[in-house]
């Protein structure tokens, strides 16, 4: 049976006039498929303010955000009077709304009082995005003559309980699915589902990370075996770099399911990292296209894509992280020193993003998120007690602001040359490179530089080994 998923960003039902054009977007395709599902984000914005407001609650900054969450309710009132014109749906949907914004209110009161929030807190409070918006969409489709309904997909979705970051289960997940989803299909109801949102097996709500609506969209498609996933987003499809910084890149035609997942992981914002991750398991044909120019084909990723070997597909970048450097000549002799020290940064739940260890063995170099290089270093500081004493290690460090830059192709770890342009290059820009790692996978060669440098790098790089191919 033809099963379409399509997960509409925050952009593409960001306000009223976005949500119509979405709508329209499900109107002309839903004849097409025998089960469709559309799975939705919060607005565009709405949870970087739902963070905001549980961080203002946590600094005690009571006014600051009580008023953001009277803009939230405004912002939401409006787009659902702008777009839903049924006298019975507005009476329906106006108090699930004011349900929804009293229980933030209440959050961060709580919140305040407490003067600090949980991980498990925070997907309570970031998951009303969605919550809020699916009802909202669900009414605008049905305005326009759909059978639609709002679905939690925090009744969906199984996860384990890494708070901010959850996992699946697949097959609890499955039987949610079918119990619920399922009928509705067979009954030709569009469920419109919230993305990013997910719940324990006891019913606490998770979420899937930031982005995450893109990797709902993916484990509905697992669960519901579907034909196709579509993720409807702002720009024309995955492109050779971000095209907010480099304005010449250009949309790549198709991609394989190995080139998007290398892609996603070092920072393609386009897709959640983890969205390949069910769509591989069932080999679920993905496509990204623009809400905004439906026209344009977009990007089809597939199990393997006709991309040439060896080159470039495209630059990508990782935001706000420092290197940490464990240097000191006496570390040559000492066993285990890297295994311990990684061993510190796990305790920390720290992820390390990228590793270079000089042949010598004098310094070891890593790149983690900035927001956890105080603990990071703290950690290997009393690991490393005896060593430090002893002078055998000199000092652990951290240099902040810096951004990993990739460069994605397939096979290109085999062919001779982008390396030296990719360096040829950044000389010529003057532009200083930090650290260097290649062997991590076929498929890519990151370096490091400064954030000063980044966007310079990144357009320096897409000139040379993409468009002068
Ligand atoms: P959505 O809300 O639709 O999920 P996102 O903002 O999460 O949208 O992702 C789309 C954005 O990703 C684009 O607006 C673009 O600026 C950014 N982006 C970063 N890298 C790429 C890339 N390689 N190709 C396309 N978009 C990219
Ligand atoms: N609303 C969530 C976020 O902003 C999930 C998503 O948009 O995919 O991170
Ligand atoms: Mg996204």
């Amino acid at each position: 049976m033809s099963t379409l998923i399509m997960k509409f960003g925050g952009t593409s039902v960001g306000n009223a006039e976005a949500i119509a054009q979405a709508c329209s977007i499900v109107k002309s395709y839903h004849q097409d498929w025998a089960r469709l599902v559309v799975v939705v984000s919060a607005m565009r914005g709405v949870t970087d303010s739902l963070i905001e407001c549980a961080e203002l609650a946590v600094q005690g900054e009571e006014d600051q955000y009580q008023s953001l969450i009277e803009q939230l309710r405004a912002n939401h009132h409006s787009a659902m009077k702008d777009i839903v014109s049924d006298e019975m749906e507005l009476e329906q949907l106006t108090p699930q709304f004011d349900e929804y914004i009293s229980e933030l209110s209440e959050y961060c009161r709580s919140i305040h009082v407490l003067g600090e929030v949980t991980a498990r807190g925070m997907d309570t409070i970031t998951s009303l995005g969605e919550r809020i918006n699916a009802p909202l969409v669900a009414a605008a489709l049905r305005g326009q003559g759909l059978a639609a309904q709002a679905v939690d997909a925090a009744q969906l979705i199984v996860t384990d309980n890494s708070f901010q970051n959850a996992n699946p289960l697949e097959e609890a997940t499955r039987i949610k699915v079918n119990e619920i989803l399922v009928p509705l299909l067979n009954e030709k109801v569009i469920p419109v589902v919230t993305g990013f949102v997910a719940a324990t097996e006891q019913g606490i709500v998770t979420t899937l990370g930031r982005g995450g609506s893109d990797y709902t969209a993916a484990i509905l498609g697992n669960s519901l075996d579907a034909s196709e996933v579509w993720t409807w987003t702002d720009v024309d499809g995955v492109m050779t770099a971000d095209p907010r910084i480099v304005t010449n890149a250009m949309v790549i035609p198709e991609l394989s399911f190995s080139e998007v997942s290398e892609l996603a992981y070092f920072g393609a914002k386009v897709l959640h990292p983890k969205t390949l991750r069910p769509i591989i398991e069932r080999d679920i044909p993905l496509w990204v296209k623009n809400t905004f120019n439906p026209a344009s084909t977009g990007t089809k990723v597939i199990r393997s894509s006709k991309s040439d070997e060896g080159k470039v597909t495209a630059i990508t970048t990782i935001r706000n992280l420092s290197l940490v450097t464990v240097e000191g000549r006496g570390m040559l002799g000492i066993p285990g020193i890297a295994a311990r020290t990684f061993a510190a940064v796990a305790r920390q739940g720290a992820s390390v993003l990228m590793i270079s260890q000089a042949s010598s063995e004098q310094s070891i170099c890593f790149v983690i998120p900035s927001k956890t290089v105080s603990g990071v270093i703290h950690s290997i500081e009393s690991e490393m007690e005896l060593e430090l004493s002893r002078r055998d290690i000199d000092r652990v460090w951290a240099q902040p602001e810096i951004v990993i830059v990739t460069a994605v192709g397939a096979g290109l770890r085999t062919t001779p040359g982008i390396a030296g342009r990719v360096f040829s290059a950044l000389g010529e820009a003057r532009i200083n490179v930090i650290a260097i790692a290649q062997g991590s996978s076929e498929y890519s060669i990151s370096i490091v530089v400064a954030e000063k440098d980044a966007d310079d790098a990144m357009r320096k790089i897409h000139q040379e080994v993409i468009l002068n191919g």
